[in-house]
């Protein structure tokens, strides 16, 4: 039977997949030059869970960024899947879930690599990486 509580998602090929139980910690973009060349597109929009709720299976492949910070990706067709950073938070692209338009960003992180003709006017703001003491 299907928990509705569970959501789905995983690569263009289908090979890489994830399951992940409840509500995401937060939701939020990131404009910073490290997400725009690995997603090739000129921002990140992702969901972040406890690492604890989230189940990936498939063959996937890992790009260290910088230390403890893992961009996995499907080795066969390339899709940008998560972000596991530090171990304890899964950071999952909203554009691999199954399903569309199921999460709303609340902040978005290195506004100062924006682009000028992208308005998200309900978003908190950083000018570079997310403040943890603010929010
Ligand atoms: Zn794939
Ligand atoms: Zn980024």
């Amino acid at each position: 039977m299907e928990d509705p509580d569970v959501l789905t998602g995983g690569c263009a090929c289908g090979q890489l997949t994830f399951r992940v139980r409840g509500a995401p910690k937060r939701v939020g973009l990131c404009h910073c030059m490290t997400c725009r060349k690995t997603s090739g597109s000129v921002f990140n929009a992702f969901a972040i869970f406890p690492a604890d709720r989230v189940t990936v299976s498939g063959a996937n492949r890992n790009w260290e960024a910088a230390p403890g910070s893992q961009r996995r990706f499907c080795p066969q067709c390339g899709s940008q899947v998560f972000h596991w950073e530090d171990g304890d938070e899964i950071e999952i692209k909203l554009g691999a879930f199954d399903r569309a338009d199921l999460f709303t960003p609340t902040y978005e992180a290195w506004t100062k690599r924006r682009e000028s003709w992208l308005s998200t006017p309900d978003l908190i703001g950083y000018p570079e990486n997310r403040d943890e003491a603010a929010s």
